[in-house]
């Protein structure tokens, strides 16, 4: 049947999304989405948006956007790209700016979507192992490459570096990109976007997906000097010129107008996250310490694979990988506060 495929894609294995379950009963913490809907004011301006200037095409720049996402930090919107998701921005940069004669750098333990890029645009790569705690070891990108991709905090650890880490893995590879995957940054961590003034080699992707409760928009964008932002437009241009439909433009828009609702948001899920990570702890489970909207946990008596079964009994979705090194840990998605509470009864039934 593949005879009629091109020879480029006859032998890839696309990315695995979590099951998104058509299911509603179902308490879904097995895709880090946020818990809580988008701001009023997000769902408003997309019922304004839905009228005839649909027969329009969007505006491919999406200037506006680009103008508020870069008034947050000071820079200009030459130093913004968006994408349809940061997997697009992901997919433009790895072909933009990490396709050399070097192979780029990543954590062995990350987001599983960088080595299928890297397969689909025939990028050497190299994954650096994590340490033994899981922590993502800076001194190890201080080498020849051809650029290096750090999700900060990792996926799915939760684990995050500093910013003065960060800083010295850049200012170390002045000759190759640096990009910093911050789809969780908002629940916590350090942003590298500060950055951005003083290193033209670096580049920070972020999603509206998470913190800003909009996976169904399919808004990301990157942040990074111009003379990278230009490659990336490059690649669009030769692909999609409007990645970014209308009504996407509008309710992004929103979503940065509403601050306080992101901030209340992101505040709730930060204390349920220190809470679950009690909580869990109690009943056995080792618990990395996680500045995400996740957590990644592994029980000592039980296997992952018999929780996340248990689990799904019960109707509440959790996420395991197979990959060596994390076979025994479960990712759980920070939920509502009776998502977390079901979560324990149901795990306290079995680990009791
Ligand atoms: C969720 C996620 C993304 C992709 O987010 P989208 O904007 O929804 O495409 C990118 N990187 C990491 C590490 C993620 O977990």
């Amino acid at each position: 049947m593949k005879a009629l495929w091109s020879d480029a894609i006859r032998n890839l294995t696309p990315y695995t999304p979590g099951e998104q379950a058509v299911d509603t009963a179902l308490i879904k913490l097995n895709t880090n989405e946020n818990p809580y809907p988008p701001s009023p004011q997000v769902l408003q301006a997309l019922r304004d948006a839905t009228n005839a200037d649909l027969r329009l095409y969007p505006d491919p720049d999406g200037a506006q956007l680009r103008r508020t996402i870069a008034a947050q930090y000071g820079l200009s919107e030459r130093h913004v790209f968006l994408g349809n998701g940061s997997d697009e921005v992901l997919a433009h940069t790895f072909l933009g700016l990490l396709k050399h004669a070097q192979p780029v750098l990543f954590p062995d333990i990350t987001y599983s979507f960088y080595p299928v890029y890297c397969a689909l645009y025939d990028i050497d790569y190299e994954a650096l192992p994590v340490g033994a705690d899981f922590r993502v070891e800076a001194a190890g990108y201080a080498r020849e490459n051809g650029g290096i991709v750090l999700p900060n905090p990792n996926a799915p650890t939760g684990l995050a570096l500093s910013l003065s880490e960060i800083r010295r893995i850049v200012a170390a590879s002045p000759d190759s990109v640096v990009v910093v995957d911050e789809a969780y940054v908002d629940f916590g961590a350090e942003s590298a976007v500060p950055l951005v003034r003083e290193f033209p080699n670096v580049l920070i992707a972020q999603t509206l997906s998470k913190s800003r409760s909009l996976a169904g928009l399919r808004v990301g964008y990157a942040i990074g000097d111009p003379g990278l932002i230009d490659a990336l437009n490059t690649v669009k241009g030769c692909f999609n010129a409007y990645p970014l439909d209308s009504l996407a433009l509008a309710g992004a828009q929103a979503a940065f107008a509403d601050s306080e609702y992101f901030t209340t948001t992101c505040a709730a899920i930060v204390a349920d996250r220190e809470w679950l990570t009690a909580q869990l702890t109690g009943l056995g489970f080792a618990v990395l310490p996680s500045l995400a909207n996740f957590l990644f946990v592994h029980h000592p008596q039980h296997d992952a694979l018999g929780l996340k079964t248990h689990l799904r009994a019960k109707n509440i979705l959790v996420r395991h990988f197979t990959a060596p090194r994390i076979e025994d840990y479960l990712r759980i998605t920070i939920g509502t506060h009776e998502a977390c509470e079901a979560l324990l009864e149901a795990l306290s039934d079995i680990v009791n």
